[in-house]
C-alpha cells in the first residue's frame, strides 16, 4: 500500500508552485453572491406577489433550488475565509449565504472546518463518514433498509439526497450545541431559528401552495445538488488512519459552466489541501497535484461517480476499512485505490467464500 500523507505534506510541496495572490482572498466572490441573493430573493418575492400559475412557479422554483445550492457553496468557501478576512463579515456573509439552507455559521464552522477537515473519513471523528459494519450494528434504526434489496436500497439512497443536507444539518446541532461555551449558546441557537421563523412566516404569508414552490422545491433540489457533491466527494474513498487527502477524497468533473455556477466546489481534493485558498485557483492545485502524483490522485465524472454510489454499499469494513460491504448479500467491494473501478463495478471476487462466511456472520449479528 502507498504510504499515506498528510494534507500539510502535500500542501508543502505544492505551495511554492503556486501564484502568490492564490493565498490571498478573493473578496470579489461577493458579487457572484450577491447575483444569487438578487435572483432569490425576486424568485419568491414573484411567486409570492403573483398569481399561482403551476409552470412559472416550477420554473422559478428550480432556479431557486440551484441557487439556494450555490449560495450553500459560497457560503462554505466563505466561512473557510477565503473571501474576506474579517471575522464579522466572513460571519455574517456566510450566514446570508447559509440562510436558504438554514445552516448557522457557528455550527457549520465546528462541524466541517474544525471537525470534518482535520478528521476526514476517520471512522469516530468525522462526522461525514459512513460507519464501518461494526459500529453500524449498535444502530438499530437503519437495519430495516439493508434488509431491503441492492436495488432498491440505490433508489433510496438517491432519493434521500433531497433531503438528507437538512436532516444531517439537524443532527450536527444536536451533536454539537453541546460543545459550544454556554455563552455562545445562544448565539447558536439564534442561527439555528432566525431563519426557520423567516420560512414559517413566509408560509403563514403566502399559504401552503405558494410556499411549497417559493421555498419547499427549492430546498429539496438544493439538498440534492449540494448533497450530488457531498456524497460523491468521500464516500468512495476509504477511511484512513492519516487524514491523507490523495487517499480518502474524491475530485468529481461537470461541464464548465457548472463549475463557473457553483464556485469550484467539483475540487474537493484541491480543497483538502488547501482549505484557506479560494477555489478559483484549484484548477491550478489540481494541474500541480497531477505533476506530482498522478498515481494517488482520483478523479471521475460527477454522473460516474453518482452511478458508483448507487452500485456499491455504503458500510466499511471494520477489518481492513478500505473495502465497503452488503451485508445482507455478505458481498465486499474496493474503494478508490483499493480495487474498484468505477467503470467496472463488481463485488471481489477473490476470497469471497471466506469474505462470504465471515459477513454472513455479520449479517446474522446485524440483523438480529
Ligand atoms: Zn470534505
Ligand atoms: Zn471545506
Amino acid at each position: 500500500m502507498k504510504e499515506l500523507q498528510s494534507f500539510a505534506w502535500y500542501a508543502a510541496r505544492v505551495a511554492p508552485h503556486l501564484p502568490k495572490k492564490a493565498f490571498q482572498p478573493a473578496p470579489e466572490r461577493l458579487w457572484g453572491g450577491l447575483a444569487y441573493l438578487i435572483v432569490v430573493v425576486s424568485g419568491i418575492l414573484t411567486i409570492s406577489l403573483t398569481d399561482f400559475n403551476i409552470w412559472i412557479n416550477s420554473i422559478i422554483a428550480i432556479v431557486l433550488g440551484t441557487s439556494f445550492a450555490a449560495m450553500g457553496f459560497l457560503g462554505h468557501e466563505i466561512l473557510h475565509g477565503t473571501v474576506v478576512r474579517k471575522a464579522w463579515l466572513r460571519e455574517l456573509t456566510g450566514g446570508i449565504a447559509f440562510f436558504p439552507l438554514s445552516v448557522g455559521p457557528k455550527l457549520w464552522i465546528k462541524w466541517h472546518n474544525v471537525t470534518h477537515h482535520r478528521h476526514t473519513q476517520d471512522e469516530e471523528n468525522d462526522p461525514d463518514a459512513w460507519p464501518t459494519v461494526e459500529r453500524f450494528s449498535k444502530a438499530k434504526v437503519f437495519k430495516p433498509f439493508y434488509q431491503l434489496p441492492f436495488s432498491v436500497r440505490g433508489c433510496l439512497e438517491m432519493a434521500f439526497l433531497a433531503i438528507t443536507f437538512t436532516i444531517h444539518s439537524s443532527r450536527m446541532f444536536k451533536r454539537f450545541i453541546k460543545e459550544f461555551q454556554q455563552e455562545k449558546r445562544p448565539s447558536v441557537w439564534f442561527q439555528l431559528l432566525f431563519p426557520w421563523t423567516v420560512w414559517i412566516s413566509l408560509l403563514v404569508l403566502i399559504g401552503p401552495l405558494k410556499w411549497t414552490f417559493a421555498f419547499l422545491i427549492p430546498l429539496l433540489i438544493g439538498n440534492f445538488i449540494v448533497m450530488a457533491y457531498i456524497a460523491t466527494n468521500h464516500r468512495l474513498n476509504p477511511l484512513v488512519p492519516v487524514n491523507d487527502p490523495l487517499a480518502n477524497s474524491l475530485t468529481v468533473t461537470v461541464p464548465k459552466w457548472v463549475d463557473v455556477l457553483h464556485f469550484n466546489f467539483s475540487y474537493h481534493t484541491e480543497h483538502h489541501l488547501f482549505p484557506g485558498m479560494s477555489s478559483k485557483y484549484y484548477p491550478l492545485v489540481k494541474a500541480e497535484i497531477k505533476k506530482q502524483w498522478p498515481e494517488r490522485y482520483h478523479e471521475m465524472p460527477m454522473t460516474q461517480a453518482l452511478a458508483a454510489l448507487y452500485k456499491t454499499p455504503r458500510l466499511y469494513s471494520g477489518e481492513t476499512q478500505t473495502e465497503l460491504v452488503d451485508p445482507s448479500a455478505g458481498e465486499t467491494y474496493g474503494t478508490l485505490g483499493h480495487g474498484l473501478n468505477p467503470a467496472d463495478i463488481k463485488p471481489k471476487e477473490e476470497g469471497s467464500v471466506l469474505l462470504s462466511e465471515k459477513n454472513v456472520k455479520l449479517n446474522e449479528r446485524l440483523m438480529k
